[in-house]
């Protein structure tokens, strides 16, 4: 007997007759004597849409009640879930984020899970209920509900496989495993029989979004056995239940891996801006006098590079930060002008960040000059390159987005055969 969560996203509880398919897969698994927890999304499409009412209430509305409004998602789908668990002669109950308690800090909207008190689940695994948590929710210090930011149920899944101690986390959705890229651009994509945890989080916060980037933190540091697996395959063919080896990929430390290729995988972020301030004066003070303003306006900068000034007085200095936020963030620098003292901003958007991944890169040369190579040949201009042991990312224009990762993942072999 194991203990296992099962997190089923958006496309996964989608309709009625799609949660009665996961229905199927959780009986699979309480049949065979586990005790479960599952954690759920909103239907698909339901989360944009209460996002887009809270806009249309107000541009600039209160984070606690975006969070009221968006949390009700997956209120619906775990009631519905346990109902229909019970239906199959299940013993099943739903669970809000409050119930349990999981307690989140105070950002709403983007809230961290602090803690996860595990022990009623757990109580009554003994009694053979299973729980069906909605995800996505937890209950901040102020005691009013928050969300944990956009993907936020694997994050919610994850967290309560280690609050509980569980075997495994399987994060079903609608690929059955995670890719050498993103399958819907790339046909050609492989899946992965294991990824490590490193590469994942790479991926996954350079754009993969199969996987929430803090739901893979929180496997890495708990070492959580997480699985990704499709909720579209038949919940009771072969294979289905194995309890050590079930189909999908594995996220993993990086020495349960024996064939570690160079490049293991690429990924694409859309909708990217870049800023670049031209002439400033090359003190010191400087960077943090650009950056110190657009942190206290909550904007995400990437992509960061200075030029080493001609003559030790005049520089520029580039940076990328995304599409929705350039106007909050050109109006913070001209804001600051005066402080930063620079020439003019220049800008532009729709570009797109795409980022070659590997832990293998740390002891092969040569990886970045392939990707240049490949990129040129195509006439794919680079506009900004930034790099990490195990990573490389490069900014190009919007409309060459799947030419340079078609072209990119087959130059690294990547390519099924
Ligand atoms: P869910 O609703 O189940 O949480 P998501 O839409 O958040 O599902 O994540 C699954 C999607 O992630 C896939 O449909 C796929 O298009 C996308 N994706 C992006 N990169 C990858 C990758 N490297 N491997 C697998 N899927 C990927
Ligand atoms: N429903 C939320 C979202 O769409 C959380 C999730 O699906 O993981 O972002
Ligand atoms: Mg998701």
């Amino acid at each position: 007997m194991a203990r296992i969560v099962m997190k089923f996203g958006g496309t996964s509880v989608a309709d009625m007759d799609r949660i009665r398919n996961v229905a199927r897969h959780v009986k699979r698994e309480v049949d065979a004597g586990h005790d479960v927890a599952v954690v759920v999304s909103a239907m698909s499409g339901k989360t944009n849409e209460l996002v887009g009412w809270t806009r249309d209430a107000s541009p600039m509305h209160d984070a606690r009640e975006y969070d009221a409004v968006v949390a009700s998602g997956e209120q619906v789908t775990s009631g519905l879930l346990a109902i229909a668990l019970q239906h199959i002669g299940i013993n099943a109950r739903s669970w809000q984020g409050w119930q349990i308690p999981i307690r989140t800090d105070n950002a709403h909207g983007a809230a961290r899970i602090l803690d996860i008190d595990g022990s009623e689940l757990i109580r009554r695994f003994g009694e053979g209920q299973v729980a069906v948590i909605a995800g996505f929710q937890g209950i901040g210090p102020d005691n009013r509900l928050a969300t944990l930011g956009r993907g936020g149920s694997d994050t919610s899944a994850v967290a309560i496989a280690a609050a509980i101690k569980a075997d495994r986390c399987d994060i079903y959705t609608d690929v059955d495993g995670v890719y050498t890229t993103d399958p819907r651009i790339v046909p050609k994509a492989r899946r992965l029989k294991k990824v490590a945890f490193e590469e994942m989080l790479e991926m996954a916060s350079l754009g993969a979004k199969v996987l929430q980037v803090r739901s893979v933190e929180l496997a890495m540091v708990h070492k959580v056995r997480t699985f990704v697996r499709s909720s579209f395959e038949d919940p009771d063919a072969p294979g289905m239940g194995d309890l050590l080896n079930p189909p999908g990929t594995l996220i993993c430390d990086e020495d349960e891996i024996v064939e570690q290729e160079v490049v293991t995988g690429i990924a694409y972020a859309k909708d990217e801006a870049q800023i670049s301030l031209r002439r400033l004066a090359d003190r010191p003070g400087v960077s943090a006098a650009i950056f110190g303003p657009l942190a206290e306006a909550h904007i995400n900068v990437d992509m960061i590079v200075q030029n080493i000034s001609e003559d030790g007085s005049r520089t520029d200095m580039t940076f990328t930060v995304p599409s929705g936020d350039l106007d909050k963030a050109l109006r913070a620098l001209n804001e600051s002008k005066n402080t930063i003292g620079f020439d003019v901003i220049q800008h532009e958007s729709g570009l797109v960040k795409v980022s070659v991944i590997g832990i293998g890169m740390r002891s092969h040369a040569g990886v970045a000059a392939s990707a240049f190579r490949a990129l040129g040949e195509k006439g794919i201009n680079i506009k900004a390159i930034t790099t990490s042991e195990i990573k490389i990312s490069i900014l190009i224009d919007g409309a060459y987005a799947e030419l340079a990762v078609r072209t990119l993942h087959s130059v690294y072999g990547l390519d099924k055969s």
